[in-house]
C-alpha cells in the first residue's frame, strides 16, 4: 500500500470511526465554526485541568475531510499542553500551507499528516482546517490564550 492510499485509510477510518466525539461537561470555552463552501460545521469545547492539560469535546457534521479532522485532532490534543496544542496547530497550519510538498512531522501531527494529500486541492483545505480554528477560537474564548498570540 502506498502512502497516500494509506492516508487516505487513515482519514476515512477517523470518518468513520470518530474519535473523542461528544460534549464535554464544564467548558470554559466553545467554538462553533461554519465552512459554508462545503455545509461542515464543527463545535469545539476546551477546559483545561489543575495540570495545564487541554481537555477537549466537539460535535459537528459536514464531509469526510472535515470530520475526520476533528476527530484526529480530538484524539492527538486531548491531555496536552498549551505549548504543545499550539504548536500541532501551528504545524497542521503550515502543512496545509505547503500545497502537499510539506514532509509533515509525524512526532508533533500524529495522524494528522495524513492530511497532507488534502493541501493539493484548495477546496478542500479549509475542511481540514475547521477544527483546527474552532480549537484555537474556543482557546481565546476560555483566556488561555490571548487573541493574536500564534
Ligand atoms: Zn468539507
Amino acid at each position: 500500500m502506498n502512502v497516500e492510499s494509506m492516508y487516505q485509510e487513515i482519514i476515512l477510518d477517523h470518518y468513520r470511526n470518530p474519535r473523542g466525539r461528544g460534549l464535554i461537561e464544564a467548558p470554559e470555552g466553545e467554538s462553533h465554526q461554519v465552512n459554508p463552501t462545503c455545509g461542515d460545521e464543527v463545535t469545539v469545547q476546551v477546559a483545561m485541568d489543575r495540570e495545564g492539560h487541554l481537555h477537549l469535546g466537539y460535535e459537528g457534521q459536514g464531509c469526510s475531510i472535515s470530520q475526520a479532522s476533528a476527530s484526529v485532532m480530538a484524539e492527538l490534543a486531548e491531555g496536552f499542553d498549551l505549548a504543545t496544542a499550539e504548536a500541532a496547530r501551528a504545524a497542521f497550519m503550515e502543512m496545509m500551507r505547503s500545497k502537499g510538498d510539506a514532509e509533515p512531522d509525524e512526532d508533533i501531527l500524529g495522524d494528522a499528516v495524513a492530511f497532507v494529500g488534502v493541501a493539493k486541492y484548495p477546496a478542500r483545505i479549509k475542511c481540514a482546517l475547521l477544527p483546527w480554528m474552532a480549537l484555537q477560537d474556543a482557546l481565546v474564548k476560555s483566556g488561555a490564550m490571548k487573541e493574536g498570540e500564534k
